[in-house]
């Protein structure tokens, strides 16, 4: 027990009794951290800021038996966009889910933690989302120790030059068309994509405006990538509804949406001044 020190991101809050919230973190130092910030929902409170969800600040946490408490906090970024556009706050959400389900309590990933500085950033002002979501659902993986293997047949290690190719997650990437009657499911692919998904696994988040994917070739990265984490997840990932639901709404409503999501920011400047 006692006071320490971490950087982090709110990933997601929930309220407790009448002004407190429980903020679960991911840090740098402890990985995923849960502290009550008391009285975070008052409108003067010094903990309103960094209390905020995809806020990014320097966390003093007292250790307690059973629940931490936020002694201090100081804003880094408070990643306001993510917030103020539904669309941004649609994947942000996503991109927090996937890192509260992967990651452990007291277990530190600093590569990961990099990877979502990046992410968070590249999300807040890339008018292409559903990229940046993709390339953050590669580099999780691959921090993570789960890249999928796309250039080499995952049983016996040739490497693929077929024209298409079976992506299987349980196997954990692609199979060659010798090994394919060895492993029952999977989903056949065009080997553009896996060349796809190698590029963007290399690519530096602020270099992906370079990569410009058809739409067909996007549903088809979304869903494979989607089998990969579930494969790996003991839990739906709920996000992904407000995603759907949002993308259904298109984009004319997404920015009427996102203009009236902005209540939260003008509560934030309240209690930054
Ligand atoms: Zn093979």
């Amino acid at each position: 027990m006692g006071l320490f020190k971490a950087e982090g991101f709110v990933l997601r809050t929930r309220d407790l009794g009448e002004a407190d919230k429980i903020l679960t973190l991911f840090t740098r130092e402890r990985g995923k951290v849960a502290a009550v910030a008391k009285g975070a929902r008052r409108a003067r409170s010094r903990l309103l800021a960094t209390s905020q969800v995809f806020s990014h600040g320097r966390f003093l946490i007292y250790e307690g038996r059973s629940l931490h408490t936020v002694s201090q906090a100081e804003l880094i970024s408070s990643f306001r966009p993510l917030r103020e556009d539904l669309s941004r706050m649609a994947y942000a959400s996503y991109v927090a889910e996937l890192i509260d389900a992967f990651v452990d309590e007291n277990e530190p990933h600093v590569a990961l933690f990099r990877t979502v500085l990046e992410a968070f950033t590249l999300m807040a002002g890339t008018s292409d989302l559903e990229m940046g979501v993709r390339w953050f659902e590669l580099q999780l993986l691959d921090r993570l120790g789960y890249r999928p293997e796309f250039a080499r047949c995952v049983a016996c290690g040739r490497e693929i030059t077929s024209p298409r190719v079976l992506f299987h997650p349980a196997e954990g990437g692609v199979l060659c068309a010798a090994c394919t009657e060895r492993a029952a499911g999977g989903v056949e692919i065009p080997l553009g994509i896996t060349r796809q998904c190698i590029r963007l696994l290399e690519t530096p988040a602020a270099r992906l405006g370079i990569l410009r994917p058809s739409p067909s070739d996007r549903r088809i990265m979304e869903s494979l990538l989607r089998a990969h984490i579930d494969h790996r997840l003991d839990r739906p990932i709920k996000s992904r509804d407000f995603l759907e639901a949002m993308r259904s709404l298109g984009p004319d409503e997404d920015r009427a949406e996102g203009e009236k999501a902005g209540n939260d920011a003008h509560a934030e400047r309240a209690g930054k001044d």
